[in-house]
């Protein structure tokens, strides 16, 4: 497409400059995916593309008229939905490395108690990289803010010069595979191992891929001998992460690992205000106490509320009340869940526990199993709407009393054994967030 790269900077006169800085300038037009009556732009995060979509989407079309005289669709996307368009159109062959999403900033980023020891741990990376801790590893359950918290330090460092590479495990081995099979391995070490700053993201996909653990082993090792900042990220401690190769799990420990808790309810409160307060939405403290309460720990989800509850108010012109808000979460809460079945969920914890959906279902008291099985009882009650003597059936219990009491169980455990209450947060958002 013949449109400057940079066309959206036009924007900058026509629009206040607050709006232009916290949307407009964050977003990137995608050339390679553009084409002759469409154009994508591609925003770093919902609430921008939801913002821009609903006041700026005009504007936009109007500005590619008068400039260009083109019309055409404009479409504000995602990243990840660009990279899914692209691979059903045509095998991807060209990798980008994945940009820090600019919004990522340590400014952005709401201190807690749940994550003050991950933020100070990741901050002074960003201030003298390589020198304290080397590496850092962070971990914690979905939607905490460990991608966010480590492209923080890559957005700073990348500011001061520095050479960072930000990648996901699976992206890492797309690069890996894509070099191997064009036999240009040496182009695949520069990349990794001549960089300044390493980030890599949910770690614990290396599980059982011995031959990337290898050659990440290998990147490590040049980088930590130059001294060079590496950062992971991972959803639970190196120890934990079983099919991860030893000398990997201990050079991992050897630096600083550090951990983010969901976050505890004044947490969530700032949270909420905070993004308030930078997409302009205006929500009183009742209602912010509501959403706090009521969305257990995912600040992506919150996020999620947030926007759509802006949207929403938007488009249908009124203020959002509480009864508004209790709407639009029930139906949120609802669509998360609706896709979660006996099957789906008992899966879950098999996988999360290393064992076969089946052995959870069969009549064994093995103690894994009976403990597996304690939690996916518990897990499917909270879950779905099944009833006790529908539960009894699918686990093969004898009758709605071993149910009942196998719940009662899980509920004392959770009261008393803060480990445990972590582990079943972490699992429920586990599942309901890839559902
Ligand atoms: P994770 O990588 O742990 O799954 P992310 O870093 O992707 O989580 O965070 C999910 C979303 O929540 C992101 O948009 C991020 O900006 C936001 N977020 C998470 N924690 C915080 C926080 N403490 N303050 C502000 N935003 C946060
Ligand atoms: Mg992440």
């Amino acid at each position: 497409m013949n449109i400057d790269k940079n066309f959206l900077d036009y924007l900058r006169d026509e629009i206040s400059e607050v709006d232009y800085n916290r949307y407009i300038k964050h977003l990137i037009y995608d050339d390679k995916s553009s084409m002759a009556d469409k154009i994508y732009i591609i925003a770093p995060n919902a609430l921008v593309q939801n913002w821009v979509k609903s006041r700026y989407s005009q504007k936009i079309k109007d500005l590619l008229e008068s400039h260009y005289s083109l019309i055409v669709d404009v479409n504000i996307v995602l990243k990840n939905q660009v990279s899914e368009k692209k691979s059903s159109k045509l095998k991807p062959k060209v990798q980008t490395h994945s940009l820090l999403n600019p919004s990522h900033t340590f400014e952005n980023f709401v201190v807690g108690g749940s994550n003050q020891f991950a933020y100070a741990a990741i901050k002074s990376a960003s201030e003298k990289p390589g020198i304290l801790y080397n590496p850092i590893f962070i971990y914690g359950g979905v939607g905490l803010g460990k991608t966010h918290l480590m492209q923080a330090a890559g957005n700073v460092l990348q500011n001061s010069s520095k050479v960072v590479v930000y990648t996901t495990v699976e992206q890492f081995l797309n690069d890996f595979i894509r070099h191997v099979r064009n036999k240009n391995m040496e182009k695949f070490q520069e990349k990794y191992r001549k960089c300044d700053v390493l980030l890599i993201d949910d770690i614990q996909f290396l599980t059982n891929k011995e031959t990337l653990q290898e050659e990440f082993f290998h990147t490590f090792e040049a980088l930590k001998g130059e001294g060079k900042q590496i950062i992971l990220t991972a959803d639970k401690h190196p120890k934990k992460i079983a099919g991860l190769e030893k000398r990997l799990q201990s050079r991992f420990e050897h630096g600083l690992v550090a951990d983010i808790q969901p976050p505890e309810l004044e947490t969530k409160i700032a949270i909420i205000k905070n993004k308030c307060q930078i997409n302009k939405i205006r929500l009183n403290q009742e209602i912010i106490n509501y959403i706090a309460t009521v969305i257990e720990s995912n600040v992506r989800e919150i996020e999620g509320i947030l926007s759509k509850l802006h949207a929403y108010s938007r488009l249908m012109n009124i203020d959002i009340t509480l009864e508004f808000t209790k709407n639009i979460l029930k139906d949120q809460l609802h669509e998360n869940r609706v896709n979660l079945t006996l099957d789906s969920i008992t899966q879950s914890v098999a996988k999360d526990l290393n064992l076969k959906p089946s052995e959870i279902r069969s009549k064994s008291r093995s103690k894994n199993l009976v403990y597996a099985r304690r939690i996916a009882i518990y897990l499917c009650r909270e879950l779905t709407q099944s009833t006790m003597p529908q539960l009894a059936q699918y686990f093969n219990l004898k009758d709605h009393t071993a149910i009942s009491h196998t719940i009662k169980k899980i509920q004392e455990l959770l009261e008393n054994d803060e480990d445990f209450k972590v582990k079943i947060d972490e699992l429920t958002n586990k599942i309901t967030s890839s559902s």
